[in-house]
């Protein structure tokens, strides 16, 4: 299988002839090579959009006629629905089912900006002094996406319909270790009618593609997703030339159960929230926080549900917990798991590869009890399947483990409190709660992160505001009075 870049309404090569191989995660085996794109390649890819911005329709077309390609984008995703899971499963090693609900998802992402983009009013404010002042949003040019390898497709389609519905042509730095399913957005594009040259993607290396992308002058905008330390090497390089700066990045998030709450479906959560996607996953509930009162009774049975989480083969149906994306992510989370018992934490479940999956990047369903706040563990991003449990006994202690990380992307709480539950909102440091409920999003809302988890929003109109300026124009309405300078 061959990958290539996507520039200009056409599949090309990189122009130095580079490019580099994937793994399937269940094997490790190499099944796709790929353009690797560098400087050069971003440069005709950047040149394609600034093309279509400056000249082609998209920018210019009213937003109502962008919508209807929008839907026809969601319908074409739609009904490669099965190929695209297929594809993402076996290039992430996420489990066939959780990959068909990140194709849904995708299509849905489109139909929903469709939607956004032909509600969203512009502002009029009529001033006393005789003047009329109204808003005009317009796109701001060639947008940079970058992606991580986790939920690939959903996290692309999640940037390109708000920038395509802003009226922005795009440049797509898909993830080097998870790029096939972005192969299949050149075809879906063509069959949705969308203007050439407003869609181009270039693979390759995030230091090299990527920085390009970020480094070129005529990118104003760039969303970012993935992690904290490259959101920092971004942000330098952006610096440059005054970007807007969209970053989603990684997260610890806390899942806080108190005495009173309903305790099986807290169980039920912990669990979903953090071997879901394999734990590879930004808003996992990495660190559960229990009340020292029944902390014994739910980490033993939050073991037991480990234990039994189904490992598997992740084209399997039955399979909730594949394999890890690569081989070199794998052993970063495999050396969390030794760097968890060194530092004293206890380990209930898993911490070692399930038996009869020789070859690819498994590792079981795994728990740490006792894990403190000194410990790494409970301070670094795992994103893989290692969940830590920390007692607390007050309120206050609550609070002050949850937020005790650099990260605050989302926080879970579990109690029928209902003072305790607004108090704790005001006060846990994260950009999104969930309360007695597991991670469900509405597109509407805004999504992002604070402290070490991001900058910015996205979701509904705050995602429009990221692909958009707005232009104020001020306009007299009657002739106002003129402070007269220079006549006397
Ligand atoms: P990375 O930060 O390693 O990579 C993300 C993307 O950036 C990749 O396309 C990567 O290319 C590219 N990249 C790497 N270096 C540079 C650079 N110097 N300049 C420009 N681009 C660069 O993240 P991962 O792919 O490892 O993804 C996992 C991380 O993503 C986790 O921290 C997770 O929490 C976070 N994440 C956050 C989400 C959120 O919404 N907050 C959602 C999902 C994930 P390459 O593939 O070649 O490395």
């Amino acid at each position: 299988m061959k990958l290539e870049h996507y520039i200009g309404g056409a599949h090309v090569p990189s122009v130095s002839g580079a490019t580099f191989a994937t793994l399937e995660p269940a094997t490790n085996t190499e099944y796709a090579t790929v353009a690797a794109g560098d400087a050069q390649d971003v440069e005709a890819a950047v040149a394609a959009a600034r093309t279509a911005f400056t000249e082609g329709p998209w920018p210019r077309m009213p937003a109502a006629e962008r919508a209807a390609v929008l839907r026809r984008i969601g319908a074409a995703i739609e009904s490669r629905d099965d190929r695209i899971a297929a594809i993402e499963c076996r290039d992430t090693g996420l489990p066939i089912t959780q990959a068909r609900g990140q194709a849904h998802r995708a299509a849905q992402n489109f139909r929903f900006f469709a939607d956004v983009i032909t509600t969203l009013g512009e502002n009029v404010y009529r001033v006393a002094s005789a003047q009329l002042n109204y808003v005009v949003r317009k796109p701001v040019g060639v947008a940079g996406l970058i992606t991580p390898w986790n939920t690939p497709f959903m996290l692309e389609t999640w940037k390109l319909a708000p920038a395509l519905a802003a009226g922005c042509p795009v440049v797509l730095k898909p993830a080097e270790w998870s790029p096939l399913s972005a192969g299949l957005l050149p075809e879906i594009m063509e069959e949705a009618g969308l203007p050439t040259g407003v869609f181009n993607i270039v693979h390759g290396i995030g230091e090299e593609a990527g920085a390009a992308l970020v480094a070129h002058p005529d990118v104003p905008v760039i969303s970012f997703t993935g992690e904290t330390g490259t959101g920092q090497i971004i942000m330098r390089s952006a610096a440059a030339h005054l970007k807007t700066l969209s970053m989603e990045l990684g997260g610890k998030s806390p899942l806080v159960v108190f005495d009173d709450a309903d305790l099986e479906r807290a169980l039920d959560a912990a669990v979903f929230g953090v071997f879901s996607l394999n734990g590879e996953r930004c808003t996992a509930s990495s660190r559960v926080l229990v009340q020292d009162t029944i902390y014994d009774t739910f980490v033993a049975r939050l073991a037991e549900r480990a234990a039994r989480v189904r490992v598997g083969s992740p084209d399997d149906p039955a399979t909730e917990l594949g394999a890890l994306i690569h081989p070199e992510h794998y052993a970063r989370v495999m050396d969390y798991v030794r760097v968890g018992m060194e530092e004293g934490a206890r380990l209930v479940a898993g911490g070692e590869p399930p038996t009869g999956l020789p070859g690819g990047n498994f590792l079981s369903a795994t728990v740490f009890a006792d894990v403190t706040p000194e410990m790494r563990i409970f301070q670094e991003e795992i994103f893989g399947p290692v969940v830590c449990v920390t007692p607390f006994s007050t309120e206050e202690e609550a609070v002050r483990l949850a937020n005790a990380t650099r990260y605050g992307l989302a926080a879970y709480l579990w109690t029928n409190d209902l003072r305790r539950t607004h108090r704790m909102t005001q006060v846990i440091e994260a950009g999104m709660l969930w309360v007695n409920s597991q991670n469900v999003r509405d597109l509407r809302t805004p999504f992002g992160g604070v402290k070490a988890s991001g900058l910015g929003r996205e979701g509904g109109h705050h995602s429009i505001d990221v692909y958009t300026e707005s232009h104020i124009v001020h306009v007299a309405t009657e002739d106002l009075p003129i402070p007269r300078f220079g006549v006397a």
